[in-house]
């Protein structure tokens, strides 16, 4: 055990130097009393068995930009495998620990484990400090603002935070001092572990690193889309094409999740890019793309069991079926739906799929063709997305499954008209779903449609190299449009009924 005191910073989806105040703290509290400064990463194995490789591997190389940008300040980042509120209270006590810092997590797994640890902190007289730093603004002072309840419409958010003055970005790049090291600074086995260490044998569902990981790419990253200035301020979310070869969106997401950029920063820099230019307007515009991030964080703050159906205040009650095999097609391309495929196998391959390519699956597994839960949607694109985010993924799971935000049940993505609007030929179709790459453009979206010859001339027989349609979407979405209206029905009486009688 350490003869000096520690602090320690919890490093979690702040996984930058770049403004984090919390981290800022540690290190002033670690250098006035001559303290140890460990910052540390907990890997939880549990987690690491259910997301997807492809999220393991951006989370372990933004772990080892952190450590070498670490070094740079003359410290380190110490890595401990297990679940923190398994591995912290051994390392209070070892570490003598007096002060903590991380950023607020508003995770409902990660809220827990905070109160357990701050419990343990507290009987042993550590000091807690904890930032928002996730996202632009205080979500928990929007929603005071707003009297304590949720804004349950985007509009009505911007206006609680039109007045709010952002704050500038810390940036720390100064040596901390050498008294702040500890004697096992050296000790490899605090090392960031390689994927190979995790994962050893199963790398099937690894594929080519399109978005590799860490804050150096990040900021790189934004460099590279804000000096596009003509671009950013042209920028129309819902002109942007969802099956463009190469993404038309900035994919900053996976860097904004896992915090290897910040919020902060990316809204400071486009505003200098918007600032004395015409510019387009939340909520079309970047700057509105990163507001819809900001709302559904405050929603998520602000809602209980904001990942669920029950127990979910703002979350219409939908009867949703189960049929395993018809989630599994989803999940894995199969639907027999080539543009539906396509999406699915690129989430599973790359990790990133287009806003507008979301909602296409979305709505086709939900209340469009399949009649699931979004919350097991929402479980595969956990699985899959590098820039799966807790509320995100919930918020825009409710939106599109019009269990909450949106309530235009009956305007439903076709899985043959949508794509063609941005790419006719079907090029995203040919590269996802190679075994109809040969089909003719006539067919490419409806390759059931194509006589026999044909589809004996591209190759590929329907039912036979490709899978049939697993539901007529002609037909099924009718149907499921008249349970949607059934359900809403249904909720507004149990709603009337709940409200007392004056
Ligand atoms: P850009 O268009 O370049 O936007 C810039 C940033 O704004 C994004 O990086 C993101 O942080 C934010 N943003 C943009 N659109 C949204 C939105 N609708 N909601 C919230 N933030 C937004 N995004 C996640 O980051 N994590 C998720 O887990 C997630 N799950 C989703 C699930 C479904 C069903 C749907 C329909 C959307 C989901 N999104 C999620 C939102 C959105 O699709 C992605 O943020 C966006 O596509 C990321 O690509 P980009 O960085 O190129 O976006």
């Amino acid at each position: 055990a350490s003869k000096v005191s520690s602090v320690v910073h919890w490093f979690r989806l702040d996984l930058r130097l770049h403004d984090n105040l919390a981290f800022r703290n540690a290190i002033n509290e670690a250098e006035n009393r001559k303290h140890v400064l460990r910052p540390v990463y907990f890997l939880n194995a549990e987690k690491i068995n259910i997301s997807g490789i492809n999220r393991l591997r951006f989370l372990i190389q933004s772990l080892q930009d952190l450590d070498d940008n670490l070094r740079k300040i003359n410290t380190r980042l110490y890595v401990f495998k297990g679940k923190a509120v398994d591995c912290l209270p051994n390392l209070f006590k070892q570490w003598q620990v007096k002060f903590l810092t991380s950023q607020v997590d508003i995770d409902p797994e990660v809220v827990e484990q905070d109160e357990a640890i701050e419990k343990i902190a507290e009987e042993l007289d550590i000091f807690i400090v904890r930032r928002v730093q996730h996202t632009v603004y205080d979500f928990n002072a929007v929603l005071r603002k707003n009297n304590g309840s949720v804004p349950m419409t985007y509009q009505k958010f911007l206006s609680l935070v039109q007045d709010i003055q952002v704050k500038e970005v810390i940036y720390i790049n100064k040596q901390i001092s050498d008294c702040c090291k500890a004697t096992d600074f050296d000790c490899k086995d605090f090392d960031v572990p390689s994927l190979d260490q995790l994962i050893a044998n199963d790398r099937t569902n690894l594929s080519e690193c399109k978005y590799p990981g860490g804050e150096t790419e990040a900021l790189k990253r934004l460099d590279m889309y804000m000096s596009k200035k003509e671009w950013v301020c042209k920028f129309e979310k819902p002109n942007s094409s969802p099956n463009s070869i190469e993404p038309s969106t900035t994919v900053l997401s996976p860097y904004l999740s896992h915090g290897c950029l910040s919020a902060k920063l990316f809204y400071h820099r486009l505003k200098q890019v918007e600032n004395g230019r015409t510019h387009t307007m939340p909520p079309v515009s970047l700057l509105g793309q990163l507001m819809w991030r900001e709302f559904y964080y405050t929603a998520g703050a602000g809602t209980e069991n904001f990942d669920k159906m029950v127990g979910n205040k703002i979350c219409t009650r939908i009867p949703w079926g189960k049929n395993p095999e018809h989630l599994k097609a989803w999940a894995e391309g199969i639907t027999g739906y080539p543009f539906v495929d396509a999406i699915m196998r690129q989430l599973k391959q790359e990790g990133w799929i287009h806003h507008l390519a979301r909602h296409m699956v979305a709505c086709f597994l939900t209340r469009g063709d399949l009649w699931i839960s979004w919350e097991e949607g929402a479980k595969v694109f956990e699985n899959y997305l590098l820039d799966y985010d807790w509320s995100l993924n919930a918020g825009n799971w409710m939106w599109l499954s019009a269990s909450a935000f949106f309530y235009k049940y009956f305007r439903v993505y076709s899985p043959i008209a949508f794509g063609k609007k941005t790419d006719k030929d079907g090029l995203y179709i040919r590269k996802y779903v190679p075994e109809l790459k040969k089909y003719p453009s006539e067919y490419i979206y409806e390759p059931w449609k194509a006589p026999k010859s044909i589809q004996t001339t591209a190759g590929c027989v329907i039912g036979v190299g490709y899978p049939k349609r697993i539901v007529e979407h002609d037909k099924i979405h009718k149907e499921n449009i008249q349970k949607m209206s059934q359900a809403y029905k249904v909720n507004k009486e149990r709603k009337a009924m709940k409200r007392p009688r004056s």
